[in-house]
């Protein structure tokens, strides 16, 4: 740790000491880190985060593209593409238009379905586990060993998790760029986090509480719900169709057989004045 503040140090020279003190109590401040971290955003020309993070983690490199993951249930999701099985389908390109065009018309109510993670399982492991070991480890310098961007957006993620900053006041654009950060750009890939979460989280390579997965498992499981949100309002929505269908049908029903009636009774009326008539 010493060695993080010292590098902090030569990176901010004109920072006080009480600062840097305030720093090594980051138990007592859990979002110091992660403000750390975000006040070098406004640093563009300080050489940056490789040159502060005394121990950076290993990447995984896909042997196809040359693309590389920080977490392994990032990476599994990735070389899935590659597979000659695998085919891009066009209702998954649609599927990220139609999510979106979901989330910006969803209420505060839906949007707070989505970020409640109480009743969702990871193989086995309890969302709101993953949710808690993540909101941990943001508080811990280890962070800094992470590419900045992955971390940054799990940060972020964990801000509308937690409701930091106003669910009502994010629209769809600004959520998936985190959460394409924090899947690192596999996002939807491949398909619904639904269909692929078997593959993905198979093996203990797919530990979704190591460190390395836990803003990949906390985006995953985003996903899920945000899907699952989707279709349950798309079968709200074929409900409701269905409802005014039969309404629709109950009407003309009743239209037609009140015009039965009627006839019925003109027939009545003119026997009866015919019988006058005679
Ligand atoms: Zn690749």
């Amino acid at each position: 740790e010493g060695e993080i503040y010292s590098m902090y140090t030569v990176i901010q020279p004109d920072m006080g000491l009480e600062s840097l003190i305030q720093f090594s109590g980051t138990r007592d401040n859990h979002v110091q880190w992660i403000q750390l971290l975000n006040a070098l955003d406004h640093q563009p020309d300080l050489p940056g985060w490789p040159l502060i993070t005394p121990i950076k983690v290993q990447m995984l490199k896909c042997q196809k593209c040359s693309l590389e993951f920080s977490s392994p249930i990032n990476y599994r999701r990735h070389v899935r593409i590659h597979r000659r099985s695998w085919k891009v389908n066009k209702e998954f390109h649609n599927l990220r238009g139609l999510l979106a065009e979901f989330w910006d018309k969803c209420s505060l109510e839906e949007r707070k379905q989505v970020i409640s993670f109480d009743d969702v399982v990871l193989k086995r492991t309890p969302g709101s586990s993953i949710i808690n070991a993540l909101a941990s480890m943001l508080t811990e310098p280890g962070i800094w060993a992470f590419p900045q961007v992955y971390m940054k957006a799990g940060s972020k993620l964990m801000d509308i998790i937690q409701s930091s900053i106003p669910i009502t006041s994010i629209v769809s654009q600004d959520l998936f760029s985190i959460l394409d950060d924090a899947s690192e750009g596999t996002f939807l890939c491949g398909g619904a986090a639904e269909f692929v979460q078997n593959y993905i989280f198979d093996g203990e390579a797919a530990n979704s509480l190591e460190l390395k997965n836990l803003v990949a498992s906390t985006c995953f499981l985003f996903e899920l719900q945000l899907v699952k949100a989707w279709v349950a309002d798309k079968d709200a929505e074929a409900l409701r169709c269905e409802k005014l269908l039969v309404e629709e049908e109950e009407a003309a029903r009743k239209r037609q057989a009140k015009l039965v009636e009627k006839r019925r009774q003109k027939k009545i009326r003119q026997k009866e004045l015919k019988v006058k008539e005679q």
